[in-house]
């Protein structure tokens, strides 16, 4: 194809980044420019259209154009690696010379992208295999540890505390990625004579990470690069971090010990703010698609939804009213429920999304859908932000789902236990001890 450089990229799990995981005639410094947010770097790729940009320079969707012009690349064309019908990737193709490309070109490229689809796909099966072998290995040898996620090996870490930091960040749901982008800070000759690479980059903060020891020629080395990173990329917000600087910055976010101290009884964190964030903006999507042209009712019930109501609300692209209704439970077990506040208005002929933040057996649901379908609504569907599949008694059909929930109480983001911790602005698991002998209470 006369191209100059090509990249075979990866989606991350999440969908949020594309990760390079194979590239031709590329320089080292347009490979470590940064991570690629997937939204921001031609999303049409998401949708699995072909993108092509004739004047890299100039095209708003290039994320990094100065770093284009600076490699001398004209043309690009992104082709989606497309698995079940979802991308899982991409192909991207670069020139030097503004250049079209042909039908034939495009067709290559989509051949190319199938056959890379079964490679991904296979490599994903062959992670997934490997991780299972190691993690038994490891049960084996201390039943104590339990296994932690990393994304990556702990070969791959340049010193054991960048482990140690990685797993902390999983631990609390933190995204992060290793030594995405090197940063030229000295050229000789137009050639780069001294980069800088941080450690770590924290996608939700929009925060790069440098680890420190506290070694003091070290340190002074590092200050001195940072300092010069500072005054070239003003944009770049970057920390240097020792232990305490670190758990200071984990509690500002809400986590880590010294942010827990005020959140006493939380056993783990389950979902971070940030992770809640991004399942809603995808759920709105969804929502906003699926009600093209329409009017939308959306039905809360108080109090636990206030803050999945507020969140989701602010992203739907469509015009929506609200309303709420409250409940009380009564009778023995306490599963009788009975409504305590009705609508406001009537919902006769309207389309209305019963807005949930979680569904456990489903009695309420069953019951309030039944109640609402006796208003007659031209439709009526539910979205969820968590459901606990594993306790359902009653089958309630559930259109849009945020995460599926393991079979244990959860609080925080308008969830409470006895009227606490609504506040906490991530999902956490309470410890067992305090829910001892008790079911789930009413919101
Ligand atoms: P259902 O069992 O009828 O599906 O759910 C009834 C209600 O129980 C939910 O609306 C919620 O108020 C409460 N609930 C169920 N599971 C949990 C949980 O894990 N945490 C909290 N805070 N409330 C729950």
């Amino acid at each position: 194809m006369q191209a100059n450089g090509c990249r075979i990229l990866s989606l991350n799990s999440q969908k949020e980044y594309l990760i390079t995981v194979g590239t031709y005639g590329l320089s080292d410094l347009y490979l470590k420019k940064g991570p690629l947010d997937a939204r921001k770097s031609l999303p049409d790729i998401l949708e699995g259209k072909v993108v092509f940009i004739a004047d890299a320079a100039k095209d708003e969707r290039v994320q990094y154009p100065q770093i284009a012009l600076a490699q001398g690349i004209s043309s690009i064309i992104g082709v989606p690696v497309l698995g079940k019908g979802e991308t899982i990737g991409e192909i991207r193709i670069y020139t030097h010379e503004p250049r079209q490309f042909s039908e034939a070109d495009r067709s290559f490229l989509h051949s190319v992208a199938d056959m890379c689809a079964v490679v991904f796909e296979r490599a994903e099966l062959h992670q997934l295999l490997e991780q299972d072998h190691k993690t038994r290995g490891r049960r084996k040898k201390s039943s104590q540890v339990p296994p932690l996620p990393t994304t990556l090996e702990s070969s791959s870490f340049a010193h054991p505390s960048e482990e140690d930091f990685a797993k902390l960040l999983d631990f609390y749901c933190i995204e992060w990625l290793y030594e995405p982008r090197s940063f030229p800070l000295r050229w000789q000759g137009g050639k780069i004579a001294e980069m800088f690479t941080p450690d770590f980059y924290l996608p939700e903060l929009d925060l790069y990470v440098e680890l420190t020891t506290l070694k003091q020629n070290l340190l002074t080395e590092k200050n001195r690069k940072l300092r010069q990173l500072r005054e070239l990329y003003p944009e770049v917000n970057i920390r240097l971090l020792n232990k305490n600087d670190f758990l200071k910055l984990l509690a500002k976010y809400g986590y880590g010990p010294l942010g827990e101290a005020k959140v006493e009884g939380i056993d783990r964190v389950l979902y971070s703010n940030a992770k809640i964030q991004r399942r809603i903006r995808t759920l709105a999507r969804h929502i906003s698609r699926d009600y093209t042209g329409q009017r939308l009712v959306l039905i809360g019930i108080l109090k636990g939804v206030v803050c999945f109501m507020a969140d989701l609300m602010q992203h739907l692209s469509l015009p929506v009213t609200l309303d709420f209704m409250a409940i009380s439970y009564y009778g023995g077990d306490g599963q009788v429920v009975k409504i305590t506040r009705d609508l406001d208005s009537s919902i006769t002929g309207q389309h209305v999304l019963m807005v949930e933040d979680i569904v456990d057996t489903g009695m309420t649901l069953n019951y309030i859908l039944s109640h609402l379908s006796a208003h007659n609504p031209a439709s009526l569907r539910v979205c969820t932000l968590l459901d606990k599949r594993a306790r359902r008694l009653v089958n309630v059909p559930l259109d849009y789902v945020g995460f599926e929930v393991p079979d244990e109480f959860v609080v925080g983001y308008g969830l409470d236990y006895k009227g606490e911790y609504r506040n906490l602005p991530f999902i956490g698991i309470l410890h067992p001890e305090l829910i001892k002998g008790e079911g789930p209470t009413p919101t």
